[in-house]
């Protein structure tokens, strides 16, 4: 359910708003816009006509509607503009400004992460990727180099400056990795791990949340909501690709998802072309459609010696292909009325 209350209605006239959905068994999520406040009641939906009908005659409560999607507070309903999530200072996503996160699949050695560093800030990008911990479909597949990976990423920060971002796969491992992270990515296959989503949910750290390879949008904002329930506002979503049954690359990047993102929830919309494709020579031509397509930010896999990389090295980009990518990225952006903050406009 979602209370508007009335353009100028007094604090007073909110607080008691709120002590009433409290009364009913709600919990009373508060959303500012720009012209007046929005509260969205949170819990059991079998009590909603009970509450429907107490709400609507307090003072100060315009209209009192249900919320059609099974997501509340991800939901454009609740909130018509646009959320920036910040993940470092001044570096946010969900602007005018693309956020592009680049780096390798896996940390693998000090040099290979601070040398990746350099090469992508240098190309313009604005957060540097790299897997510690690993999610691999074989057992017997590099693992990630765990606690050091984390070592080394800070290295790399303290080199560039670059805001971290890296995956957590355990819920027991979330204050080692949250202390390192500027961002933490949820992946792909952990997408509705919902002890994660809610375990994430208590920080206030932003989270990457990957759509699962067989996740619908509508599961996928289901996931960020769980975070966002937990009462962390700093969700950024992620197209990736899902599983089709073509068999010419790894997954079909679903760019239909980001008009579809952006139409129903308020929460940053970035795509990643590496894993959406699979093969390093679509990722180019699928980061400017996903720029054209209207999204806040890319995540793109950088690596200095491709055919060498521990993982995903069929999928990652040269350095000299990057800066290739950022240059079309511009011309597309410059389109798009979006920036690209660390690139000179030429
Ligand atoms: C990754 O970002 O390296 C990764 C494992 O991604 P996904 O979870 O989308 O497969
Ligand atoms: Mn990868």
């Amino acid at each position: 359910m979602i209370v508007v209350m009335e353009a100028g209605a007094s604090d007073e006239a909110l607080a008691r708003v709120v002590k009433r959905i409290e009364e009913l068994g709600y919990r009373a999520h508060i959303m500012n816009g720009v012209e007046r406040r929005v509260i969205g009641c949170l819990g059991d939906e079998r009590g909603k006509s009970q509450l429907q009908q107490s709400l609507a005659s307090l003072a100060g409560v315009e209209s009192v509607m249900p919320i059609l999607s099974p997501y509340k507070i991800a939901a454009r309903q609740l909130r018509q503009e646009q959320t920036l999530v910040e993940i470092s200072p001044g570096v946010s996503v969900g602007g005018d400004n693309l956020l592009v996160i680049a780096g390798p699949c896996s940390v693998e050695s000090e040099e290979q992460i601070v040398s990746t560093a350099k090469a992508i800030k240098a190309a313009g990008a604005n957060a540097l990727r790299g897997g510690a911990f690993k999610p691999r479909s074989s057992t017997y597949a590099f693992q990630g180099l765990g606690e050091e990976g984390l070592r080394l990423l800070e290295i790399a920060r303290a080199e560039t400056g670059l805001p971290i971002v890296t995956e957590l796969m355990d819920v027991s491992m979330l204050e080692v990795v949250a202390a390192t992270a500027d961002v933490l990515q949820i992946g792909a296959r952990n997408m509705q791990n919902f002890t994660l989503l809610k375990a994430v949910g208590t920080t206030r750290k932003p989270v990457l949340l990957k759509r699962g390879m067989c996740a619908t949008i509508e599961e996928l904002l289901q996931s960020a909501e769980y975070i966002l329930a937990e009462g962390n506002p700093n969700v950024i979503l992620c197209e990736r690709g899902i599983r089709t049954y073509e068999t010419a690359y790894r997954n079909s990047l679903d760019l239909n998802a980001v008009p579809a993102l952006l139409e129903r929830t308020h929460l940053p919309v970035i795509v990643d072309p590496s894993h959406g494709t699979g093969v390093w020579r679509y990722v180019t031509a699928m980061a400017r459609a996903a720029v054209a397509a209207g999204c806040h930010g890319l995540a793109i896999e950088v690596h200095p010696k491709p055919e060498e990389a521990w993982s995903d090295g069929p999928q990652s980009l040269k350095y000299h292909t990057f800066v290739h990518l950022m240059s079309e990225v511009q011309a597309i952006a410059r389109a798009m009325n979006r920036t690209l903050a660390n690139v000179p406009v030429v």
